[in-house]
Formats: structure tokens, sequence, C-alpha cells
């Protein structure tokens, strides 16, 4: 340019002047196209440019809306497609380009009735909605030259502005905006690992929902500085409160995310980018998503997964940020679902889960997860599919898109085409068909081809989960997790309620006998109002650490407390009592003292008791083997928890999604764990049995028979195809080829056992 002004000393300096006249605008009565009509020359006035013009998406082609500059027969006549052209390009890529010969870049696309012919110089950027660009903001020059960092940066905050106008001031007709928004919605199939059998098909939700940004100029920048300082002093704490805290475990998020969360929150560099985004008149919260987007296309540049896994750290916490600044803090469950949804997260707590509404709950897809984390056991006892470990889920989806979820087939199709729509129906009916002719299996005994009997059982935690027995046909509750009631209390719950849950449980039990365990919190269990902060201190391994019965011998009140719910809500029948991860018997024997006396102490007060009361413990630590000859004679039953108790023979974090899938329930390390097990307690009086989530998988069900284990204690879905694998199975015959497994063992135990199987017809169903 010749005769140019020097250009602004900053781009909040040159940004703020264009949003200061802005704002002027956005409220005005005026129509939508003379809106634009006064934006075009507002920032080409002041960014002294000859051609200033902005396209919109519509009808899925990026259209001239208003120009300064060029010839004004082009506007609403000139549309490029997504990908055609400079203006194409920049949306289809969401990046900026900065050209001094337009005409030279490969992607240039001649319009001769723009007139453009006369401008060299070329820059443009996407105006962002939701993370798509829903249109693009270009100047250009006759003059061939770069334009200046400053000039870019007011263009892309200039652009923020913009995208608000287009939202908020109904600048494109209604019809336009949701091709706007919904253009670049081409189907897309995403692959997971199945954590929960089974299929299902709703709109997408958010867990952590987006944001709206409503207000995106300043009115008092001083106010929204303020505002951002408190907002990073909050975020800080939080995060901190996170890194001493066992409940950071919970979301199975790991150290590695945590340190670089904390690294972002005391990023210097990243709290003033926010601060000159506030300089140049936008809001707290546009200052926060406009250095976000910066940082996105910078990101887009870069091919490197560890630097993109890094971006999504700072995706979360820029959403935190913009979350507590704004008050949006609620997640999607507060808000309540409206309709048949699937919920999609990084990773959720079981808490969490709880809180959704199961009728409307129709799957869960997360980024992370691991089969045996207790997000996924409640998830499973919901009968609710998970897909885990969803690479992309959070850029390839938007908030109310038709998914539909194949978790058996490891699939999540998105905005599917009719003939998906169709086939997957099929397919859906077809299961629930096989569904149906398993729940013919209810009232048939789960007994063997050859008659063993088998106790078949469930596992629950909740009053509803009762219900399961009946629809099932199950022989009782093996294990009945009662710190559910605790992770879906927002305060701990007081005795009354714990005993009154434990009597209607017993209630819809009858005759059936229920296993309670008593509490087993602490570790990917943590209770947010217990402050188990301070005595859990810093967990590096929350598995390993301060939980189930360490924490419950510790708090004795909380111990005592639950003994006497559970002594008197099974007042006049008999009281079956485990106590979770049991390390050294006089942990069990300090337990079992302690109901005694509580006992004792109820009796002297006449409180109606149990008419028995059997005690067990749980062997998920595996040094416990051991002593086990040593505890047998103080034993009723016991239990192997093959959640926890592969994670510790593995040393293998069941939470950890990198290990979910890295060893086998079927591998010699645990068949022969379990073999000396069944071993060590034949021929004494006490009953073993397994409870983990092992047990609910036919072939893996097969397997621990063939050890000798009488006594299953499954998730209730697992009830039907495992009954079915029962009664096709001549137990004996594999009893009598299980020597020989264990004894020679090939690289691929799995395949051992499902080769048997399938030499000896056992009904493995559709699960395997
Ligand atoms: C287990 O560890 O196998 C078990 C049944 O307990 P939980 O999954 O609740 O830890
Ligand atoms: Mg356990």
């Amino acid at each position: 340019m010749t005769n140019a002004p020097p250009p602004p000393t900053s781009a909040a300096q040159s940004a703020r002047t264009i949003l200061t006249r802005l704002h002027e605008v956005m409220p005005s009565r005026t129509n939508a196209q003379s809106k634009l009509n006064q934006v075009v020359h507002i920032i080409g006035e002041c960014l002294n440019s000859e051609v200033c013009s902005i396209y919109l998406l519509r009808d899925g082609a990026l259209e001239l809306f208003a120009t300064r500059g060029l010839k004004q027969e082009a506007v609403h006549v000139t549309r490029l497609g997504l990908g055609e052209g400079l203006v194409g390009t920049i949306a289809d890529h969401i990046e900026t380009l900065n050209l001094d010969e337009a005409a030279a870049h490969p992607d240039f696309s001649y319009r001769p009735e723009t007139g453009e012919e006369l401008f060299h110089s070329f820059a443009g950027v996407p105006i962002i909605q939701h993370e798509r660009a829903v249109g693009v903001l270009c100047v250009q020059h006759s003059e061939s030259r770069r334009y200046d960092e400053i000039e870019i940066e007011a263009l892309q905050t200039v652009a923020m502005v913009l995208s608000e106008l287009i939202a908020n001031a109904d600048l494109v007709d209604s019809e336009a905006q949701s091709h706007a928004t919904s253009t670049d919605q081409s189907s897309m199939r995403l692959s997971g690992q199945k954590l929960v059998d089974g299929m299902g098909a709703g709109v997408a939700v958010f867990h952590q929902p987006r944001i709206t940004i409503e207000h995106t100029v300043a009115e008092d920048i001083e106010a929204e500085r303020h505002r951002v300082y408190a907002a990073f002093d909050k975020m800080r704490e939080q995060i901190d409160r996170m890194a001493s805290q066992t409940d950071f475990g919970a979301a199975g998020e790991h150290d590695e995310v945590l340190e670089t969360y904390k690294m972002f929150a005391y990023d210097e560099g990243w709290s003033r980018r926010i601060n000159e985004a506030i300089d140049s008149g936008l809001t707290a919260e546009a200052a926060i998503e406009r250095v976000q987007q910066r940082t996105r296309m910078r990101m887009r540049q870069i091919d490197d997964p560890l630097l993109r896994d890094r971006m999504h750290d700072l995706e979360d916490l820029s959403n935190r940020l913009i979350r507590i600044v704004s008050g949006q803090m609620g997640t999607a469950a507060r808000m309540g679902l409206r309709q048949d949804s699937i919920l999609i997260a990084r990773n959720l707590g079981p808490a969490e889960l709880l809180e959704y509404d199961r009728r409307r709950l129709k799957g869960v897809v997360l980024e992370e997860g691991s089969p045996t984390a207790h997000v996924i056991i409640v998830a499973r006892a919901m009968d609710i599919p998970v897909l885990g470990r969803v690479k992309k889920v959070r850029t390839s989806i938007r908030d109310g898109d038709l998914m539909l979820l194949d978790a058996n087939n490891g699939t999540l199709d998105i905005r599917p085409p009719q003939i998906a729509q169709d086939a997957f129906h099929a397919k859906l009916q077809a299961s629930q068909k096989r569904r149906a002719s398993l729940a013919t299996l209810r009232d048939m005994p789960a007994i063997t081809k050859d008659g063993v009997p088998i106790d078949l059982m469930i596992n629950a935690g909740l009053r509803e989960d009762v219900t399961a027995m009946d629809l099932t046909g199950a022989a009782g509750i093996g294990l009945f997790r009662t710190e559910f009631q605790f992770l879906v209390s927002a305060t701990l719950p007081q005795r009354e309620r714990q005993q009154r849950l434990y009597r209607d449980v017993l209630d819809a039990a009858g005759d059936r006998p229920v296993i309670f365990r008593t509490v087993d919190i602490g570790g990917d269990k943590p209770l947010p109002y217990m402050n188990m902060r301070d005595e859990a201190l810093s967990e590096e391994n929350p598995a390993m650490g301060w939980r189930a019965l360490r924490l419950s011998l510790d708090r004795e009140g909380l111990l005592k407390v639950q003994a006497r719910a559970l002594l008197e809500g099974a007042a006049g029948r008999t009281l079956n009592v485990m106590f979770p991860m049991v390390s050294e018997p006089w942990e069990y024997e300090e337990a079992r003292n302690l109901f005694i006396s509580q006992r004792a102490w109820l009796k002297e007060r006449g409180k109606k008791l149990p008419n028995a009361v059997r005690y067990g413990a749980m062997l998920e630590v595996p040094g416990l083997i051991e002593t086990l000859d040593l505890m047998l004679p103080h034993l009723d039953f016991l239990s192997i928890g093959t959640n926890d108790l592969t994670q510790f023979l593995f040393a293998a974090d069941r939470a950890h999604p990198r290990l979910a899938e890295r060893y086998d329930w079927l591998s010699p390390i645990v068949m022969r764990y379990i073999n000396r097990v069944v071993k060590i307690c034949e021929g004494s009086r006490v009953t073993l049995g397994v409870c983990g989530e092992m047990g609910g998988r036919p072939l893996e069900a097969m397997a621990l028979l063939g050890l000798g284990i009488k006594r299953l204690s499954i998730t209730p879905a697992g009830v039907g195809p495992v009954k079915a694998m029962i009664r096709s199975l001549d137990l004996g015959a594999l009893q009598a080829a299980m020597p020989s497994i264990l004894q020679s063992p090939t690289s691929n135990p799995r395949g051992q056992y499902q080769s048997w199987a399938e030499r000896h017809d056992v009904d493995l169903g559709i699960t395997d």
C-alpha cells in the first residue's frame, strides 16, 4: 500500500478499535444484510484494506454475503464449495491463509464476477462455531505483500465476534444456519474396545456439555480481566486438590495427565495470551476460546501424536476454565436426558454414571476405560453397553448427532445413513431375540449336562438390581456391593437408611441367599463427602492404597454403623457378610470380631438379631493364599474377586486403558493360581466361589468350572449366556482335560479352551 497509515502498534489495539465499532452495530435493529454491509466497511476501514468480504456457509457452499471492494453484483452469486478456492480451503481445513500472491496458490479459483483480478495479496480466516467453520472473513490488497501478524490476529479476533453475530443476531436465516452446522455431517465409523456388551441407538450427549459463549465483546475490560484471574485461581485450586486426592484416580485419569494439567494451569504464557485477547476487547469466555482456537490451528499443522494428546489436555483445561468463568458447571446428568442418548466422555467415575436416567441412557462411549474399572461394572449392572478407548470422539461428534453403538462389534456409527440404521435395527432385533430365548432358561436349573448343579448367583449393589434376581432366575446375590449406596448418596448414608436397604434386599430375595460385602471404598471408588484426603495422604497407587477393609478397620465408626445396620436389617434371617480385600488373616479376624461384639451390643439392648451369621472373605490379594489354610477353620465361605486379584497378580492397574487387553483371564497365571486355591479349600467346609467379572463370560466361566468352582456370582446380563453354557457342558469331560491344559499351556491359552468347547459342542453364545 502506498498511502497506508502506519499499522497499529498491537493486535490488541487494532482489534479493539474494530470491536468497539462492531459493538455498536450488533444490537442495532437493522436487518441482517445491512449489518453485514456495515461490518465489512468497518473492518476494511480499520485495517485500511481495499477489499473486505464475508462468506457464509449456506446449503453446503460458501456464499459471498457482503463485500467492500469486490463487485456488488457478486454478492449472493459467488459460491464456493468446501475445499474449493482459497475461501473453501480455509473453511475446510479451518486454517488461516496469508498470501502475497493469491493467484499463485494451487487452490486459487478465479471468479470473474467479483473483479478480484485487481488484487494480489489475500488474507482469510475461518469464522468458527463449535469447532466448525461456518464462514470465512477475508481481506485483499492490490499491492503484493504479506499481512502482518498484528493484522492476522485482529482478523481472527473479529471472526470470533462475527460468529456471535451470526449465531445471535439472525444474520443468516435459520435454514441456512442449520445447513451451516450440518454440512460436513458425513457419516463415519469409529472403533473401540467392547467394555460392556450390547447395542444402543441415541443422540450424542457430552458428559461435560459444550459451553455456549453468549457474549464476545467486553463492556468493561478490567472487569473481564478480574473474572479471568478469579477463574484461574479457582481452576488451579481444583487441580491442586485433584493432585492430593484419591478421586483423581477415580476418573481413571493418570499421573501423566495430572502433571500436564498442572503445567498448563500454571503456564504464564497461556494466561498472558488470554489477557492479551481481553485487551483486544473480548469477554473472558471469548478470550479463552480465542486462544484455544489459535492453539488448535497451530496444532493442526504439527503431526505429532504426543503433542496432540497434550492438546487434548489443554482443551480439557480450557473448557474447565470457560465453565468456571461462565458458571456453566453442570454435567449432562444434572440437566437430564431428554431422549434416548449415548453419553460421551473421556472417562467417568461410577458415581457420575449413576446420576444418569438409566431408561434414556442407551450407551456410553469413552475415550479411555478398561473392562474391570468400577464404572464399567456399574454400567454392566445397569445393562448399558459401553465402548471404550475410542479415539477422536470429541472431535468427530457433535451434540445431538445420531449414533448407533454396537459394542459387541466394537463400533460406533455417527450420523449413519438410513441403510445403516435399518441394518442396525435388524441386528438389534436379532440380539433381542437371542436374549428372549435365553430368558426361557430362567426357570431351568443351572445344571451341567452330566448333572452337576452350579450355584449361579448375581452381583448387585442398588435397590433396583434385586429385580434382576427374578428376571434371570439367579439362585441369589453372591456379591452385594454395599458401597454403591454410599456412592450414589450426597452424604454418608445414616444407619437407618443402610438398614432399610439391607432389609428390602433380603425381603426381595426371600429364601435366596444374599452375601453383603462391607463397604469397599477408596481406590477407584472415593467418597467425595468423606474427606479421605488427609488420611489417604497422597496416594500414588490408590488401588493398592488405603481402601476396602483397610479403611473400614481404621475408620471403626463406619464399620460399626454398617455392622449394626446389617445385623438389624437381617433380623430373623441368616446374614451372610463378606469382607473385601483381606490381606492378612488378622484383618479378617478383627472385622469378624467387630461384628461379633456389635451383635452382643445389640443383644444387650434387646434388639432382634439374625438367626445365624455366616462370615466370608474375598480373596483379592494374591499373598493371602499363603495363609489360607490357617484361615479356613474360621471361614464359612470364600469368594475370589478376580478383578482385583488379576490386577495384583499381573501388577497391572485394572483401570488403565493401555493394559485393558494386555493380560488374559485364561492365562495359566490366573488359572493355575485359582487351581491352587481350589486344592487348598478341598475337603474343608468352606464354600468357594468366584465373584469377579471373569465368571460372567461363558468361556471363562467354563474354565472356572473345569477347575472345580461350583459357585459363580456374576453380572445379571451374564446369567442367560452362562446358564446356556453350563447346561451344554459335560463337566466330567472338561475336568479330565484340565490337568493337561494347566500342565502344558500353549502361547494361546484362550484358543485351547475355545477349541475344547467347540469340539464338545459347548454353547458359548454370541458374546464370545
Ligand atoms: C473383584 O475385585 O473381583 C470384585 C468382585 O470386587 P470389585 O470389582 O467390587 O472390586
Ligand atoms: Mg475387588
